[in-house]
């Protein structure tokens, strides 16, 4: 019997894994106190796991904080991540030394977990509700540019708010350390080896287990096809985007489910056709397994559910993570980017997945890889194990040894060919030059790094 502590943010993404792998820590006799907030008190109860209420430690929101939260903007959420964490010292220096836990269970962007499991010298298990990112899948998140520019701008004040942890008995650490693991930390990723781009550079304490979900039900889809829309549960208050797909899919021979949301008020459409139904929530899983075209704005879980479930999606992605999850789906060919989201755009990308096997058979085919996985079973053995032993082996930093040289070459012959280039020539244009080759020296490296990620896995 183990004592674990469970730690997540309030985000329905994050905390919907780890509900499955929760009921089963308990299941096998573990003592497990999951630290929570109140919207997901029930769920969490059911698992049988004790509930504990993290709510009076979240800071009072500005209006415009509470807006940069919904648009997820990175730098707001690492600010109150970390004003979070400040404001449960005291709480957590007590449950700590009262529970003593064997391991932490923290959710990837929970600061207050992952530092207070480093505090206590507790084993931390990471639960990570996205792809596992490193210097290789990362090329799969391609930032807009007013994301990097958030980021940028915001990064002084995150740092000044990271500076105080080091006060509160924290590890003083660097934002992307504190969001980020490397390949000697245990981690549990709720997809497949298959589905997770360059999986094998992560090293064997990651745990890829599929998805982590409630459900005994097969695909069982109808005749007459059901449409199923979701934009999640944190960017949905779109109603031009729905009103857009009731205009699309209204006289299509489809019956259409829609989940909106608890902001938007339903109302706003008028009368809707007999083949289109709107609710706040639905039982997603539900749903899904009888549904023909799943119209996502590609959050992970949903993602994950759908392919679960064998259904073929249209991707309308909103942040550059939910890019990379359907930058995934369409290389399996499960899927296809919804580029105009007007009604006739929307109509068409339907009527493209409905007409042709190829896409619902890819999706198949991901049904049967990821009801292969250990799910929450195998995602309870690694948090029972945790520390996991290891062999050792670290794509990552022999692939940084491997390129080492080419980034040296590339470096020498960009400043002899600046050199050569504005000898003679007047300079006001050498900072185009720079930029234009610093630019480029990603791209340089990301290119040598999947020939050499070729190699080290063939070997
Ligand atoms: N969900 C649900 N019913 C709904 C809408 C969403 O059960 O009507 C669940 C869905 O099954 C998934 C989660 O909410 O587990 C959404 O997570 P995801 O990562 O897809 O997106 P997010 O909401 O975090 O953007």
């Amino acid at each position: 019997m183990k004592k674990v502590m469970i730690f997540c943010i309030p985000a329905h993404g994050h905390t919907n894994p780890i509900l499955p792998v929760a009921k089963e820590l308990v299941l096998r006799g573990n003592a497990v106190r999951f630290y929570s907030f109140n919207e997901f008190r029930s769920k969490i109860e059911k698992t049988g796991a004790e509930y504990i209420s993290c709510d009076s430690f979240l800071p009072k929101l500005s209006s415009e904080q509470e807006k940069n939260l919904k648009e997820v903007s990175a730098s707001e959420m690492s600010i109150q991540d970390i004003r979070i964490t400040i404001n449960m010292t005291d709480f957590l220096d007590k449950e700590f030394r009262e529970f003593a836990p064997d391991v932490v269970y923290s959710d990837s962007a929970c600061f207050w977990g992952k530092l207070a499991a480093d505090k206590y010298h507790v084993p931390l298990v990471v639960s990570t509700s996205t792809f596992a990112f490193n210097q290789l899948s990362s090329q799969y998140m391609k930032s807009s540019l007013k994301e990097t520019a958030g980021m940028l701008f915001g990064l002084p004040k995150v740092n000044k708010e990271l500076r105080r942890l080091k006060k509160y008995g924290y590890e003083s650490r660097n934002l992307l350390s504190l969001v980020s693991s490397g390949n000697d930390t245990d981690l549990v990723v709720y997809t497949s080896k298959n589905f997770q781009p360059y999986a094998e550079s992560f090293s064997d304490r990651y745990a890829f287990v599929g998805p982590s979900v409630f459900s005994d039900a097969q695909p069982q889809k109808k005749e007459r096809p059901i449409v199923y829309i979701s934009l999640g549960t944190v960017i949905n208050d779109r109603p031009g985007f729905y009103r857009n797909c009731v205009k699309a899919l209204r006289n299509e021979p489809v019956d259409v489910i829609i989940s909106c949301g608890k902001m938007f008020d339903p109302q706003t459409l008028g009368t809707l056709p007999d083949n289109i139904k709107i609710h706040p929530y639905v039982d997603q899983l539900d749903v899904l397994s009888e549904t023909s075209v799943f119209i996502t704005h590609c959050g992970m879980n949903s993602v994950s559910e759908s392919l679960y479930m064998a259904a073929p999606m249209v991707l309308y992605p909103q942040t550059n993570e939910q890019q990379a999850v359907a930058k995934r789906v369409t290389d399996i060919g499960a899927g296809i980017m919804l580029v105009d989201d007007s009604a006739e755009g929307i109509r068409s990308a339907v009527r493209k997945i409905l007409n042709s096997d190829g896409y619902a058979k890819a999706a198949e085919k991901c049904c049967h890889d990821f009801r292969s996985c250990t799910g929450a079973k195998g995602a309870a053995d690694h948090i029972e194990n945790a520390p996991n032993p290891s062999d050792g082996k670290d794509v990552i930093k022999a692939l940084n040894k491997a390129i080492a040289a080419e980034q040296v070459i590339y470096s020498g012959f960009a400043v002899l060919l600046g050199a050569v280039l504005f000898r003679k020539r007047n300079k006001k244009f050498l900072w185009i030059y720079i930029l234009a080759a610093v630019i480029f020296s990603g791209a340089v490296k990301n290119k040598f790094q999947d020939i050499y990620y070729k190699k080290l896995i063939i070997r």
